[in-house]
């Protein structure tokens, strides 16, 4: 079977967006399909092509159990064969060939333009030109021959949206693809000439990236590969789950149970100018060691109270990214001016649900207080308490589902249970009871285009090619083709609330930076 060992996780992330999922027609579709990548002698010797081709290896090896990597001449060989072990060591069980037979639908990166054999099969060309990404259905676009790894790689987090919209299209009914695409990340505009300067070594000084979880993954996927110069220093306190390998872009078969912050040096390897600093802690541990000057944050986290967390730590400027949906999103911030700081856009409008509620609805466990199962349910997450067998066995009833399956998680703290095994897809799959799994599980090439974006976002700060009057927050739908206009202002929170309208916070951060 060529299907990886985490691809539950992947079938949950699908069955979100999908119409009508269910799991064996998702696993017969994809048994159907052979996803191909050809590239050619001018993508292998260009940067951007290199790092195009890289990428769309390291999000269809962890999704399609059949793929093929092709090289279109002898020039690109020696590089299909690199991507060809990267697949490998992704998903060991992944069947890879390498010609066109048998391939349905392709992303072609290069100058050498494809036909399928296969009726119905479609060519995706993607590429990129410093800091233009390019897509078209028609004909090649090409790789330019920077060293810049933005538009590259969000060609390949296109492309893939794009496929994933073909292969999927029965189950996607607003699946329109995009045609021709000129997205310039410079402004953020599709068809938008601007061609910016010639891409030079960022010098990005100190940066501080909060969280190498999937987005953070596809940061540091961008990081590693900009010549940038400077210190990182990677804040994240937890450890690689088999279920992350889904789509952490960084992440190979073996860095299960790996230190994410430990990881994050081998994974800025490619970048020798870069110092890592790993930090294993959360960000409120880390920041309250002593009075940090934080002059960029790139933020990769997940909870609102996280980004609340590293706002109210007054970092100088922040950019901020998330998945949403199908959507993505970026953010990046200033803490004074009338534009809203990144706690503005998180306070809290009492619509978010709380953890007790989540836990005790995916195992079925009544939600309103004061119903001793929620307050059970409560006590068990703040204290920390172990799961013991006979609530185990109240899961499994109030699940229908099999003991055998929660019994991995007898005597373990029940967020355990519920990060791993719900969340993480681990217990009660999707073959169960999809739909009321409620963990929002995005798709490989969301999280890693959020990341991507949000790695940009320091490169063009730092190199001043971001207007201050440049939008707050950007967000795209990968399940429909581009907005002409994806970016929109955001002013401060009207009533005042946010911590930025705080004379105090406003002094301090004031006297730190001078401003
Ligand atoms: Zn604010």
């Amino acid at each position: 079977m060529a299907i990886a060992d985490y691809f539950q996780r992947s079938a949950m992330a699908a069955s979100q967006v999908l119409n009508d999922f269910d799991y064996d027609g998702f696993v017969r579709v994809l048994n159907r399909h052979r996803i191909g990548l050809v590239l050619d002698g001018s993508a292998a010797k260009s940067a951007e092509g290199k790092a195009t081709a890289d990428l769309a290896v390291r999000l269809f090896a962890r999704f399609y159990p059949k793929i093929a990597i092709i090289a279109a001449d002898t020039g690109a060989n020696a590089e299909a064969h690199t991507l060809r072990q990267l697949a490998v060591s992704i998903n060991p069980a992944i069947s890879i060939t390498e010609t066109l037979e048998g391939v349905t639908h392709c992303i072609v990166v290069g100058k050498t333009a494809q036909k399928l054999k296969k009726k119905g099969g479609r060519v995706i060309y993607v590429g990129s030109s410093n800091w233009t990404v390019k897509q078209s259905l028609v004909k090649p676009v090409g790789s330019g021959a920077t060293k810049n790894p933005f538009a590259a790689g969000v060609a390949a987090c296109l492309g893939a949206a794009n496929l994933f919209r073909i292969v999927f299209a029965k189950q996607l009914p607003s699946a329109v693809l995009d045609g021709d695409v000129k997205l310039s990340l410079l402004t953020l505009k599709k068809d938008d000439g601007k061609k910016g300067p010639a891409y030079k070594a960022p010098n990005v000084g100190h940066v501080f990236l909060a969280g190498a979880g999937a987005i953070g993954n596809g940061a540091i996927w961008a990081l590693s590969r900009s010549s940038a110069k400077g210190e990182l220093t990677m804040v994240e306190p937890q450890s690689i789950e088999l279920s992350n390998l889904q789509r952490y872009v960084m992440t190979i078969r073996d860095d299960v149970e790996k230190s994410k912050a430990a990881l994050a040096g081998k994974w800025m390897s490619g970048a020798r100018g870069v110092k890592v600093i790993p930090q294993n802690k959360t960000w409120n541990d880390f920041a309250h060691l002593s009075d940090w000057h934080f002059e960029r944050v790139l933020v990769a986290l997940d909870t609102a109270e996280g980004r609340i967390a590293v706002q109210a730590s007054l970092p100088k400027w922040v950019a901020n990214a998330w998945t949403l949906d199908s959507g993505i999103g970026v953010s990046r911030h200033h803490f004074t001016g009338t534009s809203a700081c990144l706690a503005c856009i998180y306070l809290p409008n009492g619509t978010v649900t709380s953890e007790d509620v989540l836990v005790a609805s995916a195992l079925g466990f009544q939600t309103i207080a004061p119903h001793p199962d929620i307050m059970d349910i409560r006590r068990r997450l703040d204290l920390g308490v172990p799961c013991e067998r006979a609530f185990l066995d109240r899961i499994a009833s109030n699940k229908n589902i099999a003991i055998e399956k929660l019994l991995p998680f007898e005597n373990r703290p029940l967020r355990d249970l519920y990060q791993q095994g719900v969340c993480g897809g681990q217990i009660i799959g999707i073959d169960v009871d999809g739909r009321e799994v409620r963990a929002e599980v995005p798709m490989a090439f969301q999280s890693a285009m959020a990341g991507i974006l949000l790695a940009a976002e320091l490169v063009l700060d730092v190199e001043g090619l971001r207007d201050v009057d440049f939008p707050a927050v950007t967000r795209l739908d990968l399940h429909r083709p581009l907005p002409d206009l994806p970016s929109a202002h955001r002013l401060k929170d009207k009533d005042g609330r946010c911590l930025c309208q705080d004379p105090d916070y406003i002094k301090v951060y004031g006297d730190k930076y001078h401003i």
